[in-house]
């Protein structure tokens, strides 16, 4: 198979670096036309095109990265399914669906979503995997053996989502010890309510041992529609008192929405000074919280982008669960999620800050050795779709090639 080829595109304009952009031409919704080639995996030629008579019908994108999945657990709707649709119920299936887990399903649930994300687009993927005393650490190597498996085409990183107490035994530390080997991250649930005392003991335990052992942290915070901002407020005290500096990443953030502006803009202003980058879950914020079966309401929370963008958070937007207890919907598709999130959250396609969120932020929070820019000497790392406008990705079935190091996928 050809690892060089050539093609006239669309690029949207904050999506590539070109040089000669005088003779550019750019439409309305930032598209730009370009000839772009590249050989032996590499993009070796990036130059504007004349656009008199024709306009590309094909709009390129680099490969997409997914900041929030639950590998885990994809797929199990049909077996433990969730009609009430709240994150009460999600949560008691999950743990039923644990009695019956074992590794082998884990594992064929991965490869079968990782296989999809491929096919879509889809070129690096931080998962959670549920873990506790109970699950115990068995299943690890044969995650990790799964993550070498893939590495030519898809960077997979694992965080073990546990009882933030967990990270207080034994086990959390050996779990912990295994993880500075193979690039683990620790991770946890911060929802309200919860026992402050006891909640800042365990954190400070988590926190500690992450600086001891050099690891990442991705919490999953205040998903919930009480006590807005409890986690994050806690999270930041702790971190204040211990002095210390660990990689953290704060998924879900959603209840902050509730609190006024300048609240919001404060705190963030506080997440971005200790260098804390965000995800924001649409998806499965506004299917499970403050459902009400009676009466329809548009009062979901979900992070607020702007705002935290505005006080200079680097926040991404992920997809977080597919087909199983907590979200019944999905496919592993960027554009699935693309043609939700966008017009859900009224974030426009044609502005810098919201492709940045789906394509640029998330390479930076998996600290991918490639941003995701278009340009000279980068990876022909792309997924092409046949489309001239917005409209054609959001509204159709869409045709897309993969290509991964130049050379066409599936
Ligand atoms: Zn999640």
């Amino acid at each position: 198979m050809s690892t060089s080829g050539n093609s006239e595109v669309l690029i949207p304009r904050c999506l590539c670096e070109i040089e000669n952009a005088e003779n550019l031409k750019v439409d309305l919704e930032d598209l730009a036309s370009v000839f772009i080639s590249w050989e032996k995996g590499i993009v070796s030629e990036l130059k504007p095109i004349k656009i008199e008579n024709k306009k590309p019908k094909k709009i390129l994108f680099p490969r997409f990265v997914e900041t929030h999945s639950h590998l885990d657990k994809s797929f199990t709707w049909r077996e433990f399914p969730n009609f009430k649709s709240n994150y009460e119920e999600a949560l008691s299936v999950n743990l039923e669906e644990h009695i019956t887990r074992t590794t082998r399903k884990v594992i064929d649930r991965a490869e079968r979503s990782l296989n999809l994300a491929l096919k879509n687009g889809y070129r690096a993927i931080r998962s959670h995997i549920d873990t506790n005393e109970a699950l115990g650490n068995d299943i690890w190597d044969e995650l990790f053996n799964l993550q070498k498996k893939y590495t030519s085409k898809l960077k997979l990183q694992f965080v073990a989502l546990a009882p933030l107490e967990f990270w207080n035994t034994s086990n959390g530390e050996k779990l912990a010890k295994k993880f500075s080997q193979e690039n683990g991250i620790l991770g946890g649930v911060l929802v309200p309510p919860f026992d402050k005392a006891k909640i800042k003991n365990y954190l400070s335990k988590m926190l500690l041992l992450a600086n001891k052992y050099n690891l990442e942290i991705d919490l999953h915070i205040d998903e919930s529609t009480i006590e807005p901002g409890a986690g994050i407020k806690i999270l930041l005290k702790t971190i204040d008192r211990l002095n210390i500096k660990v990689p953290i990443t704060c998924s879900h953030l959603s209840s902050i929405l509730s609190l006024n502006d300048n609240e919001i803009i404060n705190l963030g202003r506080k997440i971005a000074d200790k260098d804390i980058k965000v995800i924001a879950l649409p998806l499965t914020n506004f299917w499970l919280l403050n459902r009400n079966d009676k009466s329809t309401s548009l009062n979901r929370p979900v992070a607020p982008i702007k705002q935290l963008q505005k006080s200079l958070v680097d926040v991404s937007i992920g997809s977080d669960n597919v087909q199983d207890p907590w979200y019944t919907f999905g496919s592993y598709d960027p554009f699935y999620l693309m043609t939700c999130a966008i017009p859900m959250l009224q974030l426009s396609p044609w502005e810098r800050l919201t492709l940045s969120s789906i394509l640029l932020a998330p390479s930076r929070l998996l600290n991918l050795s490639w941003d995701g820019l278009i340009k000279k000497g980068c990876p022909a790392d792309f997924v092409i779709v046949e489309a001239e406008k917005w409209a054609d990705i959001f509204s159709s079935n869409l045709k897309r090639d993969v290509l991964i190091n130049g050379e066409l996928y599936g």
